[in-house]
C-alpha cells in the first residue's frame, strides 16, 4: 500500500529555529497552492492501494476544513484508498479550536499531530511560537470532543536555557494530557538559524551533552513507565498506535508526495518536486515538469536505504530478509564496521536481526554513517 503525503507549506509566524519548506500565509497564494496540489494529485492517481494520507507542512491546519475535505476528496478519487486509511493532519495548537476540529473530522481527518514543542512559557518564547501551554492542552481537548481519538504530540528537548527539570516539566504535562503517541525531537540548530544570534545576543546556552542524552533516556522511561512503548528513535505510542504512514518511511515503503518540496519514493526511484511555492504553482499551471531532482537507486543504494532508515527502529532489521531482497550480504559486507560498535553495546546482534540498543541511539548518527 502506498501513503500519500501533501505538503502545505504556510505558518502565521516563522519560528527561530525552523529549516523547513514554509512561508508566511498569504489567502490567495493559499487559494492558488491548493488549486494546484488538488491538480497534482488527480494527474497523478492510477488507482493504486493507499491506506495513509498526511498532511505536513508548515501549519496545515491553517487550511479551512472544507480545504482539507477537497483534498482528501481527490485523493479518494484518485486512489484505492482503504475505509480506514489513517488520515493526519499536523496542526498548530493557535489554530484549533472545537467547531474547526470537528470539522477537520467530518472532512475525513481521523489523527492529529500537535507541534507543542514544549509546556514552559518561556520556552515557547525563545522558539518564537505564538501558542501558549494551555492552549496546547486546550487543543487536545477540543480535538478527543470532536471524536479524534488518535492524537499525537511533538515535544523537543535540548532547548536553549533548558534544565533537566525544565524537561521533565514537559514529559510530564504530555502524560498527563495523555496522547496516543509522541516524538521527541532534539534541537537541531542549522548553521544561520535566527536562534542563534538570540541565543548570542541574550546570553542563553544549551545544558551540556551528558545532560541531553540523560533527557533522552530519562524520558523514554518515564513514558516507558506510562504505558507507551518506544519504536523508533525519536517515537513512542500506545500500543498499536504506531504511525502507520511514518513507518512507511522506516520499513523501506513507498509514498508518494505532493506539493512544493515534496519527495516521492518507489521501487528504485525517488524524486522531488521544485521548493518555491509560487514556482511550483506556476509548472503545474503550464504543465512543466514539477520534479526539481530525480534519483534511481542501485540494489546497494536501496540496500544502504534500508539499513540507514530500518536501524532507527526499536526492532531493527531482519538481516536475512534485508540481505535477500538486495541480493547482497549485509554481515559480509558492514560486519567489520559494525563490530567495534556491538563490542561497545550500541549496536545488537541477536539471531538474524540487528538493532541500536538505547545508548546506540544516542549514537545513532555515527554508527548509522557505516552504511552511507
Ligand atoms: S510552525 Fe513549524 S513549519 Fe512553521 S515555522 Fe514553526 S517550526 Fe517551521
Amino acid at each position: 500500500m502506498l501513503g500519500l503525503y501533501l505538503h502545505i507549506p504556510f505558518c502565521s509566524a516563522i519560528c527561530n529555529y525552523c529549516n523547513f519548506n514554509r512561508g508566511l500565509f498569504e489567502p490567495g497564494l493559499k487559494n492558488r497552492y491548493v488549486a494546484a496540489i488538488e491538480r497534482e494529485i488527480r494527474q497523478a492517481g492510477r488507482g493504486e492501494g493507499v491506506d495513509t494520507i498526511f498532511f505536513g507542512g508548515g501549519t496545515p491546519s491553517l487550511l479551512e476544513p472544507g480545504e482539507i475535505g477537497a483534498l482528501i476528496r481527490a485523493c479518494r478519487d484518485s486512489f484505492d484508498v482503504t475505509r480506514d486509511a489513517e488520515v493526519t493532519l499536523e496542526t498548530n495548537p493557535e489554530t484549533a479550536s472545537a467547531l474547526r476540529m470537528e470539522q477537520f473530522r467530518d472532512a475525513g481527518v481521523n489523527r492529529v499531530s500537535f507541534g507543542v514543542q514544549s509546556f514552559r512559557e518561556d520556552e515557547l518564547k525563545r522558539l518564537g511560537r505564538i501558542h501558549s501551554a494551555d492552549r496546547a492542552r486546550t487543543a487536545v481537548a477540543e480535538a478527543r470532543q470532536a471524536g479524534i481519538d488518535n492524537v499525537s504530540l511533538d515535544l523537543m528537548m535540548w532547548l536553549p536555557q533548558q534544565t533537566q527539570a525544565h524537561w521533565k516539566e514537559s514529559v510530564e504535562a504530555l502524560i498527563d494530557v495523555g496522547p496516543e503517541h509522541a516524538s521527541l525531537y532534539l534541537l537541531e540548530l542549522y548553521p544561520n538559524a535566527p536562534l542563534k544570534e538570540d541565543m548570542a545576543r541574550s546570553g542563553w546556552s544549551l545544558a551540556p551533552d551528558d545532560d541531553a542524552a540523560d533527557m533522552y533516556l530519562w524520558s523514554l522511561e518515564r513514558l516507558e513507565n506510562s504505558g507507551y512503548e518506544q519504536y523508533e528513535i525519536s517515537n513512542v505510542a500506545r500500543s498499536g498506535l504506531r504511525s502507520r504512514h511514518n513507518l512507511k518511511y522506516w520499513e523501506d515503503g513507498e509514498w508518494l508526495g505532493f506539493g512544493c518540496g515534496a519527495h516521492s519514493t518507489r521501487g528504485d526511484l525517488r524524486w522531488k518536486n521544485v521548493s518555491a511555492t509560487e514556482e511550483y504553482i506556476s509548472r503545474m499551471a503550464s504543465g512543466a515538469s514539477l520534479v526539481a531532482e530525480r534519483r534511481e537507486l542501485s540494489p546497494s543504494q536501496r540496500l544502504e536505504e534500508a539499513l540507514f532508515t530500518g536501524l532507527r527502529l526499536t526492532d531493527g532489521i531482519d538481516l536475512a530478509k534485508v540481505s535477500d531482497r538486495y541480493g547482497s550480504d549485509v554481515w559480509t559486507r558492514y560486519g567489520e564496521a559494525l563490530t567495534p560498535f556491538i563490542r561497545d553495546g550500541f549496536v545488537i546482534r541477536d539471531e538474524s536481526r540487528l538493532r541500536l540498543s538505547r545508548n546506540g541511539m544516542l549514537l545513532a548518527n555515527e554508527i548509522l554513517q557505516v552504511f552511507v
